[in-house]
């Protein structure tokens, strides 16, 4: 694998002899900072990340507003609009769709820290080997999307091929697949038919922020809340709805947003890929109306 700072430069490079010289000195530290907050990044993800910048900061600076009415139809002046995804009806261990367990052995890495209170921000990672045990042997039940405790996210091959061709950005990696130990009492080898290949993907924290007064924030304990730029803490929270910062918003097509009560928020290209393709078990929610409290948690 190349050095990633190899591929900075030599973007660079290339970017400055297309005119965009500002663009490089603006914002070579950014990428820097961002590598190093990535370092397993892979060379497509790399100028995939490129590409939203240049769209998002260049474009919004030299076109305001241009380039989201021309490459997803109109959105409205300064609006984008995002999803929070949740699984179908909100049931995360449903019986409709299977879930997913994770299996021994359990390796567990680090989580993820905030860069200003040097606070964990996300769940420590779950290391290879992936193993799991899906709840149902009914091929009907095995979606798109596999939820559960302990893990992120699984996805399915179905859904990688179209996030790779689409070029959607946000999926810092995609696992190898996931080796399949148990589906419901079956054992592997006992499979009515083979299952999906299915990957763990994982989604850095942050890529935006939330805007508290606009979601209507509201904390039963905010003396807990210490640090102004993840604002983590146990208190009871409660929001009328999420709204994203929009100059926050690093293009990601999925993103976990500083403190936004949600596992993943989405683009609209994201929402429409899901549903063109009739990807199943996830629900899309606009995120102006994702009401959350948690002491009424069942509410989603
Ligand atoms: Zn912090």
């Amino acid at each position: 694998m190349a050095d990633p700072v190899d591929w900075v430069y030599t973007e660079l490079d290339t970017a400055s002899h297309k005119g965009y010289e500002v663009w490089h000195r603006v914002y070579d530290q950014k990428v820097v900072k961002w590598l190093s907050d990535n370092p397993r990044v892979t060379q497509e993800q790399f100028l995939s990340y490129m590409r939203d910048l240049y769209k998002i900061q260049e474009l919004d600076k030299r076109f305001p507003q241009a380039w989201k009415q021309t490459t997803d139809g109109y959105r409205g002046v300064g609006m984008n609009k995002f999803y929070v995804i949740e699984p179908a009806d909100g049931k995360m261990f449903g019986t409709k769709w299977a879930y997913a367990e994770p299996l021994e052995p359990s390796n567990i890495g680090k989580s993820q820290k905030c860069p200003v209170c040097g606070g964990a921000v996300s769940l420590r990672r779950w290391l290879p080997p992936h193993r799991i045990k899906l709840s149902s042997a009914k091929p009907s039940k095995w979606g798109d999307f596999v939820w559960g405790a302990g893990f992120p996210l699984l996805v399915s091959s179905k859904f990688k091929e179209i996030y790779d061709q689409e070029r959607l950005t946000g999926i810092e990696e995609f696992s190898f697949p996931v080796e399949i130990v148990r589906i419901g009492t079956l054992k592997s080898g006992q499979f009515p038919l083979p299952p999906p290949t299915y990957h763990l993907i994982h989604v850095l924290w942050g890529g935006a922020n939330q805007d508290d007064i606009a979601s209507d924030l509201t904390h039963e304990h905010p003396e807990v809340i210490t640090c102004a730029f993840c604002r983590v803490g146990v208190t009871w929270r409660k929001q009328e709805r999420v709204i994203i910062e929009e100059s926050s918003w690093n293009g990601s097509d999925i993103f976990k947003p500083r403190n936004a009560p949600v596992h993943f928020m989405v683009s609209e290209r994201f929402k429409r890929l899901v549903e063109n393709n009739h990807m199943s078990n996830i629900w899309l929610i606009p995120a102006e109306q994702f009401a959350y409290d948690e002491r009424r948690l069942a509410l989603w």
